[in-house]
Formats: structure tokens, C-alpha cells, sequence
């Protein structure tokens, strides 16, 4: 008989996880039930997002539940359908769940319905990165509250990710001078002399407050935070009068057991500052705008991108550890099958 596996959340870690926060079960592929798809994994995506789901603190989506498979977007082919909409063999991005196979209602988590793909229009395992959901949410913040203009510097950082890496493309494309902040040599090489970043530091060197300031003469107009803790406190001087804080994530900060104090936030009245959060779900319709946008740059190649393959459903628990570190190198996902 044939069977599926899924990755379930065995216990809630304390700080950082560990493989033991995880467990493999194996159980027959479901059928589907009435308006639902049955499908069968190709690609998962593992994002930051998901640390917030170990956790039983209140957040702006629901916990994980000890037993529970773990979230997760996918890639899948429809191998039994019984919604008007899908049929055995379309590929649709959206199903959920560090699975073999996965059971979805016909909508992803944006409300949105399950997005079919077209094979050969873009890699498969693009639609969970730079045409998914962390390409929109670069889209959107910049769109939305970075505004960047010619003149201005950006700074984005962990800027070789799949958020950071089109934010800074995106910034740069509308004139801005565009410095990035990574982990490591191999990763200021890349987005410099891959992504065409102005300027990148390496937040692992020695004084990452000097770097910065070298990096930005005329201080920061704009600043993309995906990292949050001393990336943050080392950039926050920098900022100019009415600079923008887009407050995308603080992945840094994800394992922390006790929040860290802020900076003080005189300097936001002084200097006009504008800081907002962002989640990408609050405007699902940018998911097809964006792709509308971006396919054809992907295409005629000036958008780059970069991905991360964990190969196969075993390697995600350990892969979604490496991502907290830094240890992905470019849009984490696992190849399932
Ligand atoms: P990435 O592909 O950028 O991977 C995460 C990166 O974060 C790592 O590669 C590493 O880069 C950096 N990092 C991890 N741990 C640390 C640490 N302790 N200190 C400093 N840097 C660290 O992930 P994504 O692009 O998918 O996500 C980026 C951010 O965007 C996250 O904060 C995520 O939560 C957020 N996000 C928010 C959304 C929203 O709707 N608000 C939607 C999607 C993502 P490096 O080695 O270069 O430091």
C-alpha cells in the first residue's frame, strides 16, 4: 500500500530547536473528501515564519498543536480530486504541510484559490520563492512603505535570502544606491557581484557599526529588516530624517526566550521617521500582480535568484535549524519528491 510521510512537531522548543522538536509518522495517502485535493509533494518551502508556529505565544496565525504536521507551502501535482476546479496531474501551488502528500480544501493560506502552474514557464520551486510568497512580501514593502527614489540609499538585510535578495533588486531598479548586510564572505561576494548590490558588509566582521557607516556616507534612507538584534541597533543611528523602516521580520530574534529591549525611539520624532510592520497576507491580490511583474524580469534574466535544496522530506527539521543560524545560502526548499 502506498503511503505518505509527514514531519509533525513532536514537543515546542525552548530557544533554539532541535531535531527532537520533530517526528516523522507514515500513514496511508488520505482520499480526497468532498470540494477537496489530494496531492503529491514535489517541492516544500521553509521559511523563518515557521518558528512563530512552534510557539504556543498569541501571534497573527494560529500554533502548530503538538501531533500536528508541520505548516508549510508547497509544489504539488493533483493525484485525486474531487473539486470541480483540479484534476488529476495539474500542478498547483499552495497545498500545506511538511508532507509527502497533503489534502487541501482548494484554497491556499493567502484565501486565495490553489494557483495552477504552467510547466516551463519558471522552475517549479520558483512559485515558493521569487514568484511566492517571499517575493511578494519584497514587492510589497517596497512598494508600500520603502518608496525608494533615485538618490536615496537602501540598506536590506539578510540581503542574499529570498526576501532580501529582491528587495535590494527592486530598490536598485528604482535609482537607489543599494547596500546589503549578510553572514559571510561567500555571501557579500554574491550579492555585490551577482545581485548588483552597490555595497555589501558582513555582519560577522569585527565592528559592524564602522562597516555600515563606511557603507553609507550619506546615512540610510530606507532599511529592510529581516534581522532584527545587533543588525538593527548597528543601523539604527545611521537612519536620516524621514527614512523609512520597513518591519518585515527579525529572524535574529526568533529563538530568543525573553523579548530584548528596543531602541529608543526619540530619534522617531526627531528625525520623522516612518516604521511599519508588514504581513504579506494582509493584500493577497499582490501575489498575481507581482508574478505579472516579475516573470518576464526572471526571464530577460535581470532579476537573480538564488535557491537553497534540501533533498527530501527527512532533511526539513534540520534544514528549518540551518535557516535560524544562516546557514541557507538563497531560498530555502526542500526537493520532496
Ligand atoms: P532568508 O532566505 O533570508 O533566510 C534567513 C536568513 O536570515 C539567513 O540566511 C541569515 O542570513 C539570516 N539570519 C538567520 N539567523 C540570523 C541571526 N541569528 N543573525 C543574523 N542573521 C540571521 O529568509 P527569508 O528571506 O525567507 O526571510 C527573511 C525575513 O523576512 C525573515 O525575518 C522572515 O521572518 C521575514 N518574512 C516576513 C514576512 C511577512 O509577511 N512579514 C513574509 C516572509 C518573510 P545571513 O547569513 O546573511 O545573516
Amino acid at each position: 500500500m502506498a503511503t505518505r510521510r509527514s514531519v509533525v512537531l513532536a514537543s515546542r522548543p525552548q530557544g533554539e530547536p532541535t531535531a527532537a522538536n520533530f517526528a516523522i509518522i507514515e500513514g496511508p495517502i488520505p482520499e480526497p473528501g468532498p470540494g477537496e485535493v489530494v496531492t503529491r509533494t514535489l517541492y516544500l518551502s521553509l521559511d523563518p515564519y515557521m518558528r512563530g508556529r512552534l510557539s504556543a505565544a498569541k501571534s497573527y496565525a494560529k500554533p502548530v498543536e503538538i501531533g500536528e504536521v508541520m505548516t508549510g507551502e508547497t509544489v504539488g501535482e493533483v493525484i485525486a480530486s474531487a473539486h470541480p476546479d483540479y484534476a488529476p496531474g495539474d500542478i498547483v501551488v499552495g497545498p500545506r504541510g511538511w508532507s509527502t502528500h497533503c489534502v487541501s480544501g482548494g484554497t491556499s493560506v493567502w484565501g486565495a484559490a490553489l494557483t495552477k502552474l504552467q510547466p516551463g514557464a519558471a522552475p517549479l520551486s520558483y512559485y515558493l520563492g521569487i514568484l511566492g510568497m517571499p517575493g511578494v512580501t519584497a514587492y510589497s514593502g517596497m512598494t508600500d512603505i520603502g518608496t525608494p527614489k533615485a538618490g536615496e540609499t537602501a540598506v536590506i538585510s539578510a540581503a542574499s535570502g529570498a526576501v532580501g535578495s529582491v528587495a535590494g533588486q527592486l530598490a536598485k531598479r528604482a535609482g537607489a544606491r543599494v547596500v546589503g548586510i549578510v553572514g559571510g564572505a561567500d555571501k557579500v561576494r554574491f550579492v555585490k557581484d551577482e545581485l548588483g548590490f552597490d555595497e555589501c558588509v558582513d555582519h560577522r566582521g569585527p565592528d559592524l557599526r564602522a562597516a555600515l557607516a563606511e557603507a553609507c556616507p550619506k546615512g540610510i534612507d530606507i532599511y529592510f529588516e529581516n534581522v532584527g538584534g545587533d543588525v538593527q541597533a548597528a543601523m539604527f543611528p545611521l537612519l536620516n530624517d524621514f527614512a523609512r523602516m520597513i518591519m518585515c521580520g527579525m529572524v535574529a530574534e526568533y529563538n530568543d526566550t525573553s523579548p530584548r529591549p528596543g531602541p529608543n525611539l526619540m530619534s522617531a520624532v526627531r528625525k520623522r521617521l516612518r516604521i511599519q510592520g508588514l504581513i504579506v497576507s494582509d493584500k493577497p491580490e499582490r501575489f498575481a500582480e507581482w508574478r505579472a511583474l516579475a516573470a518576464p524580469w526572471i526571464k530577460d534574466g535581470s532579476l537573480k535568484y538564488r535557491e537553497d535544496v534540501a533533498e527530501g522530506l527527512e532533511a526539513a527539521p534540520e534544514a528549518f535549524i540551518g535557516l535560524l543560524r544562516g546557514r541557507n545560502f538563497g531560498k530555502l526548499v526542500v526537493k520532496v519528491s
